[in-house]
């Protein structure tokens, strides 16, 4: 509610404060307590206590809940409660589904796919009840009046939920993958301890190397397989129940986590996960989203059925709809500070407060990982997870869930901020609403956005030394940038430094081709001194194909320029050995830091002169390599330590120039732990203020806030 809640006490001064102190502690676990302010007021004695109804007042309600984690009351009920004996859609006030189930406003039974089961007597006397804990809880229910799911194996369909749990259990005992209705979506699941199940889905679900999600029993059972700090448990254990990144201890099965070095673990957070575990054999199970490939996670039950028939061997259901599609999220504690790499269930629709107006601003975000986010007064409500804007059926998720959300806010755009790229499928969008609302379109550089997007939510509005590392990003100069050292403030920037541009031989190809960076880095610092087929990973490149690539490099061939700092860390990688093809989007980066075993202050020279030039380093590392036998741990970590001398560096150099002391470290590439802490600290020593990205991705999934805190500035919202 937009007033908050109101409480009128008639008590001493000491009285009051222990009252206001215990609010917080004693606060449901997903309730938002921005403040707590108190006025002095005459009053009549008071002699007991009321709730008064009906007084929710008609200024609008912007707040909607996420979905919420099953909480601890409704578990134990679950044993308990007659009505609710193993009823696998318990929920009260203080969790269940929210976001995936509401339809529009005022948030109700009717306005949400709850209304469809009408409550039986008993939930609705709790539910008018102003003392129970299911009060005005809309989607109650109870084994009499509510959903219910459905289990089709093979021609059969089982209903009774311990016959469901009990089967599938048998199920995923025999190596069988099972798609299973969730809050947000189908998910597919196997036993993650069975190599067989898990590179059988992988190979069905066609999804090469991408790690996958795993859920754990409970606490312990991540605890035996995985490394586990105190912020990554209150991560896990949180009522948003994310995803966390945590690093390996025991092995699962290979196949999960590819030799990454990390697993996505969560915990159960839906009552039928905690039923399901009753039953099963195995502590953990893989639980991945029920799509093909890139596509959305699938809501639909006859879709799931259709599209997933060839990977799921059975058919979990359930016949309360989900409306708003929300993937699980990830997040990854870094630095004592908790990133988020995907924004989806347990975080949308909730807000970012902002110190400026934002008022009517629609922002729609960069190509991959994209979001979008509307502006309602001081706050940006940044949208759910949409993914890669390169497949139709992602496209059309964009779209809807754009209609859907600007719909449930009673929103509608008075400005809208997009990519400067031209192509990306959310610029022509923009054009289109653009003329279609008839209201004026900003367009801003990525890498501004990214700056942007960080400042937007440490309440930044000052000039700084914008760190952008990152994949892609269309340049003011129509190359493609991407390792940018801006002095920037919310509503320009200047190009201070960036990295080398090097040639991508073939495009994108060379994306998925890392070392065709490495060839590409090397031809440009050495040319034909080197006998490259010597090197050890271009060695393992057929004949061909190398000699293809060389020529491309050599007459400047379909090899448009980039500075990516993706694309040197994929030339690293492959250069290494550790990664010369990637499977996925980062893999070779992401597989570059967790080579990292060993610790070493040490880093390869480089050179600034315009811009930052790696030859030197890239001589060096050749030597470790060939001459010295260096492990790929050592050459991992000399060159990450690298990267982050060249962020000290340029800082220094910006603040020499500019006289400016705030950094701002963001961009897809700051999702590596080891840089961004070994970076923070090397600049805090320095007597840097440093700021990161935390309550939105540091990659492309934040860029939307960004466009928003730009195009407010632009549009003289904030003046
Ligand atoms: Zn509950
Ligand atoms: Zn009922
Ligand atoms: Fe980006």
């Amino acid at each position: 509610m937009n007033n908050g809640v109101v409480v009128n006490t008639d008590c001493d001064r000491s009285t009051l404060d222990r009252f206001t102190g215990e609010i917080p502690r004693l606060a449901p676990p997903a309730s938002r307590i921005k403040s707590i302010d108190v006025t002095g007021k005459e009053f009549p004695g008071f002699n007991g206590f009321r709730i008064v109804t009906g007084s929710r007042s008609d200024s609008q309600v912007t707040e909607i809940s996420p979905d919420i984690a099953v909480c601890d009351e409704c578990l134990a009920e679950m044993a308990t409660d007659g009505f609710r004996i193993d009823y696998p859609f318990i929920n009260c006030t203080n969790c269940g589904p929210r976001f995936s189930i509401i339809t529009g406003m005022p948030y109700d039974r009717p306005a949400t796919t709850m209304k469809e089961f009408k409550m039986c007597s008993r939930c609705r006397s709790e539910y008018d009840n102003i003392l129970d804990r299911r009060f005005h809880a809309q989607p109650t229910a109870c084994n009499n009046c509510g959903p219910r799911y459905l289990l089709k194996n093979s021609g059969k369909i089982f209903t009774g939920v311990a016959d469901i749990v009990g089967e599938i259990s048998v199920l995923i005992g025999s190596g069988k993958v099972v798609a299973l209705k969730g809050i947000g979506g189908y998910h597919l699941m196997c036993d993650a301890l069975s190599e067989e199940a898990v590179e059988g889905l992988r190979g069905r679900k066609h999804r090469d190397a991408k790690p996958f999600a795993v859920m754990f029993r409970d606490l312990n059972a991540v605890r035996d397989y995985c490394f586990v700090d105190r912020l990554e448990e209150r991560e896990l254990v949180s009522w948003r129940r994310p995803i966390v990144l945590l690093r390996c201890k025991r092995h699962l099965a290979a196949g999960v986590s590819n030799g990454l070095g990390t697993t996505g673990a969560m915990l159960p957070y839906m009552p039928f996960h905690h039923l399901l575990f009753r039953e099963l054999k195995t502590p953990a199970v893989v639980l991945t989203s029920g799509n093909l490939s890139d596509e959305p996670i699938i809501i639909d039950d006859a879709e799931a059925e259709e599209r997933l028939m060839s990977v799921a061997d059975s058919f979990v259901s359930h016949n309360r709809r989900i409306h708003n599609r929300t993937d699980d999220s990830v997040v990854r504690i870094i630095g004592g500070n908790t990133a988020i790499i995907r924004r989806s269930r347990g975080y949308v629709p909730h807000p970012v407060d902002l110190g400026f107006n934002v008022d009517g601003i629609l922002a729609l975000g960069a190509g991959q990982k994209n979001t979008f986010c509307i502006g309602k007064g001081f706050q940006a409500f940044p949208g759910q997870y949409i993914g890669d804007l390169d497949n139709a059926a992602t496209c059309d998720f964009y779209t809807e869930s754009i209609d859907r959300f600007t719909g449930l806010f009673n929103f509608s755009p008075a400005l809208i901020a997009c990519d400067l790229h031209p192509d990306y499928f959310s610029s022509r969008y923009a054009s289109i609403l653009e003329k279609k609302y008839n209201i004026p379109l900003v367009r801003v550089q990525h890498h501004h956005a990214h700056i942007a997007s960080c400042m937007a939510e440490h309440g930044l509005d000052e000039r700084v030394a914008g760190v952008c590392l990152d994949g892609t990003g269309f340049g003011t100069d129509g190359h493609t940038w991407g390792a940018e050292f801006l002095v920037a403030d919310r509503k320009e920037f200047l190009r201070f430094g960036h990295f080398d541009y090097v040639p991508m031989p073939g495009g994108d190809k060379a994306v998925a081709e890392p070392w065709r960076m490495a060839l590409s880095y090397l031809y440009m610092y050495f040319g034909d001194t080197l006998n490259y087929r010597d090197i050890e990973p271009f060695s393992k490149i057929s004949g061909n194909e190398f000699m293809l690539v060389m020529e491309m490099i050599r007459k400047k061939i379909n090899t448009p320029l980039t500075c990516g700092a993706g694309r040197l860390f994929d030339a690293v990688s492959a250069l290494t050995g550790i990664c010369p093809e990637a499977g996925f989007d980062s893999e070779a980066p992401m597989r570059l830091e967790s080579a990292i075993k060993c610790c070493t202050e040490k880093h390869y020279p480089y050179r600034v002169n315009g811009s930052v030039s790696f030859g030197d380093m890239f001589e060096a590392i050749l030597n470790d390599i060939m001459v010295r036998n260096a492990s790929v741990s050592l050459i991992s970590a000399k060159f990450h330590n690298t990267m982050a001398q060249v962020i000290l560096d340029m800082s220094e150099r910006i603040r020499e120039e500019h006289s400016v002391d705030v950094v701002v470290l963001t961009g897809g590439v700051f999702q590596n732990k080891y840089l961004l802490e070994r970076a923070s600290e090397k600049l805090r020593k320095a007597n840097f203020r440093v700021y990161t990205s935390n309550q939105v991705p540091a990659n492309d999934g934040g860029i939307s806030l960004g466009q928003m805190a730009v195009a407010s500035k632009l549009s003289g919202l904030c003046a």
